[in-house]
């Protein structure tokens, strides 16, 4: 058996450890709440961690064997929920990280899940639409028992999509045998319409991006559409919260991802930029802006910054060439603590992650009740229902920075704490 020579190993992260970053930032909320133990011990590591070792014949014939990850963080309120990342960076320490920000996310936008996450290290552009059937399908297989509707429901992430969800829903549909067919349909969400899925869970993410954006508008009394924004990262979020933003008003100065940045100072047209991206690949050579340095996606004057790319993108030496006034994190770990610090020491305010990405997960919950009683809401009734949930964090988040004298992030983690720590004060810990 030979190794395929395209399949890249892991690339080694130059950055602090993400895990670290997530543990620190637990243990701040938790000191300012005043976190008792065996709580604190307890949410400061994951309950389960699997890895799986997974052989897949390619194309061509040979087979590769792929390293795939599902971190279960907790289940107190509800069943373990959270992505699948499928990129070249994922390792245990990324996806332990990205498993404890989706316990917090959950219990602070009030929603009856866990966390977890999960992902597979690889570059989903390597291989064929064939080839990512079968990996995916033989991941599904290789996690077993380990997901279920009532268990552990994953969902897309950075480098996943709804295909890959129908995917994963109808390998394990098999696997549970034909009595459950119906039932199990929850077991993933993100799933295209035709398979289950919710309208506007496509869009979710970026809309609570957006509907965290116009919160902060009416806390401070800015006006949407004056608002000048840099975009990091046109996938899934990025491109949804753009052209939301832009349709609203918005002028989007700077974009970039993996291809390259392009600015245009009196606004990049998004309603172009949208199909360019989905013909080329990626935002590079867009004729309606000009290309320019990765750096200056950061440095370029606007009011927001919003990171929908990867974590540690915005760090202490980025953060000194910004001037924007809020940044509002639709990546999950975006910002490192140093640059958080000196941020905020200089006044820019930042929306965090568990609180500004909220929407996907938020609609994730709203598909898998719809799976569950087989009956399906219009996008009026799912845009309205995510509204209300993400305005309810914010309100919460607001009334709790106020009275601990706090950042947005530490008020956020203090919010989801007190409900965690409530369940567990009721419930008692077993045994
Ligand atoms: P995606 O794979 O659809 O898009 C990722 C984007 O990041 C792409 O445009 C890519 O070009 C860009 N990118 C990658 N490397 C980059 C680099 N080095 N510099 C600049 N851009 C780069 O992923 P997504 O689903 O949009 O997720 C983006 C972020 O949002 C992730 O942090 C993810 O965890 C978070 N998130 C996603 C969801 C969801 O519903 N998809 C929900 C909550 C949070």
């Amino acid at each position: 058996m030979v190794a395929k020579t395209k399949a890249k190993p892991a690339a080694k992260k130059a950055q602090r450890s993400l895990h670290q970053t997530a543990v620190d930032q637990f243990h701040r909320a938790a000191d300012l709440v005043g976190l008792p133990e065996p709580h604190r011990s307890i949410l400061s590591h994951p309950k389960n961690e699997v890895i799986v070792n997974f052989p897949v014949q390619l194309d061509d014939g040979r087979w590769e064997v792929f390293r795939g990850f599902r971190i279960q963080h907790n289940n107190i309120i509800g069943p373990y929920k959270g992505g699948l990342r499928f990129h070249p960076d994922v390792d245990l320490d990324e996806v332990k990280a990205l498993a404890a920000w989706m316990t917090f996310k959950c219990a602070l936008a009030g929603i009856p899940f866990g966390g977890a996450k999960g992902g597979v290290t690889i570059n989903p552009r390597d291989y064929s639409d064939s080839e990512m059937e079968r990996i995916v399908r033989r991941f599904t297989h290789a996690l077993g028992a380990n997901i279920g509707p009532e268990h552990d429901i994953p969902a897309p992430d950075v480098g996943t999509n709804a295909m890959m969800m129908d995917w994963i829903m109808d390998t394990y549909t098999n696997l549970s045998g034909p009595g459950s067919r119906q039932t199990v349909k929850g077991v993933v969400t993100g799933k295209s319409l035709a398979c289950g899925g919710s309208l506007g869970r496509n869009a979710a993410t970026g809309q609570g991006v957006l509907y965290s954006l116009r919160h902060w508008c009416g806390e401070v009394g800015e006006r949407l559409d004056s608002l000048s924004i840099s975009v990091q990262g046109f996938g899934n979020v990025g491109a949804h919260f753009s052209r939301l933003a832009y349709k609203d008003g918005c002028t989007i100065k700077v974009v970039g991802d993996h291809t390259g940045t392009i600015r245009n100072d009196d606004g990049i047209d998004i309603e172009e930029l949208g199909p360019w991206v989905a013909d080329n690949g990626g935002v590079d050579g867009f004729p309606g802006a000009r290309a320019v340095d990765a750096e200056e996606l950061f440095s370029t004057d606007v009011d927001v910054f919003v990171p929908a790319a990867l974590e540690n993108q915005i760090t202490l030496e980025r953060a000194r060439t910004m001037t924007c006034r809020l940044i509002v994190e639709a990546a999950n770990g975006p910002t490192t603590p140093e640059a958080e610090e000196l941020l905020t020491e200089q006044g820019v305010a930042i929306v965090p992650d568990i609180l500004a990405n909220a929407g996907g997960v938020i609609v994730s919950y709203f598909e898998w009740l719809q799976n569950k009683s087989s009956s399906y809401w219009s996008e009026e009734e799912v845009d309205r229902r995510l509204r209300t949930l993400v305005w309810d964090a914010h309100d919460a988040v607001v009334v709790t920075k106020k009275s601990l004298n706090c950042t947005r992030r530490e008020a956020a983690y203090a919010v989801a704490l007190e409900r965690l720590a409530d369940v567990y004060d009721r419930r008692g810990i077993f045994p």
